[in-house]
């Protein structure tokens, strides 16, 4: 199979859709792949990189769109690119259609056959192409934090882990799944003072017997919440609650109970936030003040550290390309119902039930 690799688009995306070790495992497996110049420059994966391990570089997305039959890419294909999707082009990407109109309408009319990152499976009922996101996200949300603590970035000049003979800072997440535990491993690693609170008793266990006496695990009611947040100089939020809007667990009137130049991190925001005073900002400008208190609320922290989330995505994707690419994707459909999962749109149809709902499609 012909694999092509974009370069990515949307604003300030620095992903690539294949690292040149991917590149490799696919043409050592008998596959051809171009990728568009510079389409790993933000990961430091230079064209002679991508060349090395096998691809042939080409000058346009143009050329890419029009040779591949199958489309390898990070986020979803901006307007001009799904111009270029042709009839039975698999696009193998992350989608998220459900609150896209738009991006739904052209892909169902484009013919190709899209396999969505966010909606494959595995065998116990994870996102396993989501969670590598999760994990970034989750470990960064600590460095975030504490660089926002920091005098000159408006914080109240805390270090987390303390030092001997002065206390650390107190770090509070709320949400123990795997932004949570990721925090969690990070704050502990730096020794902060850390107490993580969920309402899943299976997470509440897990947590406790990861972390025994180096955090506390706590149940997540609001009168904790509030006692704990007030308490707090780095409170990170990382709810979820699957197909709804993050609950606006931290209300405006508990944040007045912060110390001034106390932190808030809210990784949820793609979610709509978890604190009431949450809105999304961008790596280029990503805290502002409410109420004294520093709010950092980027919604794609990952695009933040690009090469490592360049390839945790494909230590997840790469596995399902080199399938679609081996097999072709009805077979490796047929053969994995996980990878089925992922099936979008095909060919004109909604192959997605709950796209098809939300957005008033025939399923
Ligand atoms: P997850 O499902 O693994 O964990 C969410 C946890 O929240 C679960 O353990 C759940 O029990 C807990 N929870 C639900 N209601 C709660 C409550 N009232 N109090 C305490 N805990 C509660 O999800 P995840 O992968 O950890 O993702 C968390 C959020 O981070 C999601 O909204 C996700 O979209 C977001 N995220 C954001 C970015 C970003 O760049 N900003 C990146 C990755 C993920």
């Amino acid at each position: 199979m012909l694999v092509g690799v974009p370069k990515e688009i949307k604003n300030h995306e620095y992903r690539a859709g294949l690292t040149p070790e991917s590149v490799s495992e696919l043409v050592s497996r008998g596959h051809s792949v171009i990728v568009e110049t510079n389409a790993g420059i933000g990961i430091g994966a230079v064209d002679d990189l991508y060349m090395a391990a096998g691809a042939a570089i080409v000058a346009t997305a143009e050329e890419v769109f029009a040779h591949a039959d199958m489309i390898v890419k990070v986020k979803e294909p901006q307007a001009v690119e799904r111009k270029m999707l042709r009839p039975g082009q698999i696009l193998y990407t992350y989608l998220h259609l459900a609150p896209d109109p738009e991006q739904t309408k052209d892909l169902v009319e484009s013919g190709a056959v899209c396999i969505a990152y966010e909606t494959v499976t595995d065998a116990s009922g994870g996102l396993p192409l989501l969670k590598p996101m999760s994990q970034v996200a989750g470990r960064m949300s600590i460095q975030a934090g504490a660089a926002a603590l920091e005098k000159a970035h408006g914080g109240r000049g805390v270090l987390l882990g303390g030092v001997p003979g002065v206390s650390p800072g107190k770090v509070v997440i709320v949400g123990g799944g795997v932004v949570g535990f990721n925090a969690a491993q990070m704050a502990v690693g730096l020794h902060a003072d850390v107490t993580i609170l969920d309402r899943n008793p299976v997470v509440l266990e897990r947590l406790e017997n990861h972390f025994e006496s180096s955090a506390k695990v706590i149940y997540s009611t609001q009168a904790a919440l509030e006692r704990l947040v007030s308490e707090a100089d780095l409170v990170i939020g990382a709810v979820l609650i699957p197909g709804a809007a993050a609950p606006k667990l931290v209300t405006r009137k508990m944040l007045g109970q912060m110390q001034p130049g106390s932190v808030v991190v809210d990784v949820a925001i793609d979610q709509g936030g978890c604190f009431e005073t949450s809105k999304a900002t961008t790596h280029a400008d990503p805290t502002y003040v409410v109420d004294d208190v520093v709010h950092y609320c980027v919604a794609n922290m990952p695009g933040g550290v690009a090469r490592t989330s360049t390839y945790a995505l494909n230590n997840v994707t790469l596995q399902h390309a080199l399938a679609i690419a081996g097999e072709g994707w009805k077979v490796a459909l047929s053969n994995n119902p996980h990878l089925r999962n992922g099936l979008n749109v095909v060919e004109g149809q909604i192959t997605y039930r709950a796209v098809a709902e939300d957005l008033g499609y025939k399923y």
